[in-house]
């Protein structure tokens, strides 16, 4: 069989293995299959490359621009993952363990491409949180920006998710409009490069977006600058020793951090054999001790049950990893492949051991199981091993040594809060996962183990059928955790891309804040267009573009009229002297929605036109009530643009209504799609 050369993509070429290479084994046979690394490649003009030619190319794009590119991205690689599928078994990953993470990648991405269109901006600033109001008469305001580094993000990952480790990352950073430098684990960077390659051959990128590093980092990581980012997965060692890298401690290089975690899983005191419950922990507990052989940051490490459960828990788990069938992860009966390597198998023998110091094997024996269609021994294969440790208290292996391996330890608990105190023994995780219907129990958890873990997952009969998994770090939810977790955050939406942002303090008037927002602040210059907005495309109209309404005289018939017609015959409408016994009215006034109805009555222009639709009403506030005969006028100013395709774009126009005094009344934003 041919070797691979898993080559790097270096400042625009691909450089094959050279000196220093090191050779790389199946998992399923131990023949060297493929061979990375190159000592001599030029690590400096990489980072050059990414500074000067990526970031730049990259900001020139809009948030959408970019989200639409990761969206075709994403669509390439589906389109090709068979390939990626067929590559992947030699790192011992069966074909659910690939929908994990090569099916799990592209969807991660894809919900990057989705967000990025729904929740960022159409331009190059990302708004954070609302205007502060900084002086009385609104002429100095405060807003935080945030905006993209102009250095590079340096993705060093770990063996086990190939793709989908480098996709979680790659999706934000480059929405934020950052370019990145990905070095895959050695063991599993020839599933990595082929991803790589499908990206860079589809063109979609722009060049100098994405680099490969397959092999060793050199010295790239003494070489950072403070506008770089390093994203690290793997172990607490190698975190630690890549964090102390004097260069990232002396320019305060952001180092984003997922490392190892004892993951918990606790079984709530109602959930006892023949619950619902009781089986769905059975089956979530074994599902995340097997699938990718255990080689989950999220897998349980550690089960949590009530004492008085603890046999009935190590009987059912043991039964149902009997059914487990171990062998070639091409094997469409195997359930579980191998591990990585052989001296991962080591290590994770290992760690057993010495959680075995603690507690006592009581599922699985390493020295003695079957392996369909693979050799035992050339193959880092392994059984599930469940132990069961006596005296959770006195122990403390249990609670910090990561067989990084299909390996749990059952543990009693007597009582909810020994429960928690049991689970943060870990030191901060990256999940917990409590399986209740008690909702009691859910409050006492996350009051006791919040500050503890990155995630809390809580399932039950209500939501098993919903429910995503006990391992599975969503693109929407954060995924990180506090202490022995790394101290990180990824993902989590709009979240995770903040990470490659900088987030600025702006102060300004309104003018200049709507200038650098690219939307209208109350206060800021209107503009008086040449015709009505709503006669105006989507392309025609400005930024502060203001329309100043007719205004209209509120009478006691329209109040009745309107109750009588709609059925809202609340008192603060129809009885004056109830509604002066409220404190909010000084007699009868007239509804919310009756001043809403009237203002679209002033504003709007009734021929067909190019506003298409109406699509809602954000912010609504009433400050003031309208009584008899006051009357009521309109303002109405283009807030935001927001282009949605060739035909249509989205107008934010924000709405005031004023008293005849000049009195705020209302305020609203108006949503509107408005053809192009
Ligand atoms: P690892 O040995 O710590 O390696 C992680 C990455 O660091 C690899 O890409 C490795 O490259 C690289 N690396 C090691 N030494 C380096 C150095 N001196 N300079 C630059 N890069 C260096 O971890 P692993 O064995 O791949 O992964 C298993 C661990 O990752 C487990 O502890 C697991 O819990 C953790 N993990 C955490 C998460 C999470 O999201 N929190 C996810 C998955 C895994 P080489 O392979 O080339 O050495």
């Amino acid at each position: 069989m041919s070797i691979r050369q898993i080559s790097s993509f270096a400042a625009g070429k691909w450089i094959a293995p050279g000196q220093g290479a090191r050779q790389i084994a199946s998992a399923i046979t131990g023949e060297v299959i493929a061979s990375a690394g190159n000592d001599a490649l030029d690590v400096a003009a990489m980072l050059d490359h990414a500074r000067s030619v990526g970031g730049p190319a990259l900001r020139a794009m809009t948030f959408h621009d970019r989200a639409r590119m990761l969206k075709a991205l994403a669509t390439h690689l589906g389109a090709n993952k068979q390939a990626l599928y067929d590559l992947s078994f030699d790192t011992g990953a069966t074909q659910s363990d690939h929908m994990i993470d090569i099916d799990g990648g592209i969807g991660t991405m894809f919900v990057f491409a989705s967000k990025g269109r729904r929740e960022m901006p159409d331009g190059h600033v990302y708004l954070d949180g609302a205007i502060e109001q900084l002086s009385r008469g609104g002429n100095f305001l405060g807003q935080h920006v945030c905006t993209p580094l102009h250095g590079v993000a340096v993705h060093i990952n770990a063996f086990n998710f190939p793709v989908w480790g480098m996709l979680e990352k790659l999706a934000p950073t480059l929405l934020a409009g950052v370019p990145a430098i990905v070095k895959p684990a050695t063991n599993s960077c020839y599933v990595t490069e082929l991803a790589v390659r499908l990206m860079l051959d589809s063109a979609i990128l722009p060049q100098g977006a994405l680099q490969l590093v397959s092999g060793g980092l050199g010295d790239m990581l003494d070489r950072l600058q403070m506008q770089d980012v390093v994203s690290f997965t793997g172990s607490a060692d190698t975190a630690l020793k890549l964090r102390a890298t004097p260069a990232i401690l002396r320019n305060a290089v952001r180092f984003v951090a997922e490392q190892d975690s004892l993951n918990a899983s606790i079984l709530g005191p109602d959930a006892t054999p023949g619950t619902p419950e009781f089986d769905l922990f059975v089956k979530e507990v074994s599902r995340e001790m097997t699938a990718k052989a255990g080689q989950k940051c999220t897998a349980i490490r550690r089960i949590i049950a009530p004492e008085a459960q603890v046999q009935a828990v190590i009987g059912a788990l043991s039964e149902r990893l009997a059914k487990v069938v171990i062998g070639d992860p091409r094997l469409e009966t195997t359930r579980m492949g191998a591990l990585v390597s052989q001296g991962q198998k080591r290590d994770v023998l290992d760690k057993a051991a010495i959680i075995g110091a603690e507690s006592e094997r009581v599922f699985g024996d390493p020295d003695n199981f079957d392996v369909d269609g693979a050799d035992a021994q050339k193959g880092a294969f392994l059984p599930p091993m469940l132990f069961h440790c006596a005296d959770p208290d006195k122990a403390q292996r249990v609670h910090d040594t990561e067989a990084f391996g299909p390996v749990s330890t059952v543990m009693g608990y007597r009582d909810l809060d020994h429960a928690v105190e049991i689970a943060n023994r870990g030191q901060g995780s990256l999940v917990a996962s409590v399986i209740t219907r008690d909702p009691d129990v859910a409050r006492t958890v996350v009051s006791g183990a919040g500050a503890w873990h990155g995630r809390l997952y809580f399932n039950n009969r209500d939501s098993m059928k919903g429910s995503t998994g006990h391992g599975s770090p969503l693109p929407h939810m954060v995924h990180g955790g506090p202490g022995r977790a790394g101290g990180g955050e990824e993902m989590g939406g709009v979240r995770g891309v903040m990470h490659y942002m900088q987030r600025t303090a702006i102060q300004g008037s309104p003018d200049i804040l709507t200038a650098i927002g690219g939307k209208w602040v109350p206060g800021a210059k209107e503009i008086e267009g040449p015709a009505h907005p709503f006669t105006r495309r989507f392309g025609e109209l400005s930024i502060g573009e203001t329309l100043h309404s007719k205004s209209r005289e509120v009478t006691l018939e329209d109040i009745e009229t309107f109750a009588s017609f709609t059925g809202d015959t609340f008192y603060a409408h129809m009885d004056d002297a109830a509604a002066k016994r409220n404190p909010f009215f000084p007699g009868r006034v007239a509804h919310g929605y009756l001043l809403i109805a009237f203002a679209a009555g002033l504003f709007v222009e009734p021929n067909e036109g190019p506003v298409l639709a109406n699509t809602g009403l954000d912010d609504l506030r009433f400050m003031k009530p309208v009584s008899a005969g006051d009357s009521i006028k309109v303002r109405l100013t283009v807030k935001q643009k927001t282009r949605r395709n060739d035909e249509y774009g989205e107008v934010r126009w924000h709405v005031t209504l004023t008293n005849q005094d000049d009195e705020m009344v209302a305020e609203y934003d108006l949503l509107t799609m408005n053809a192009m």
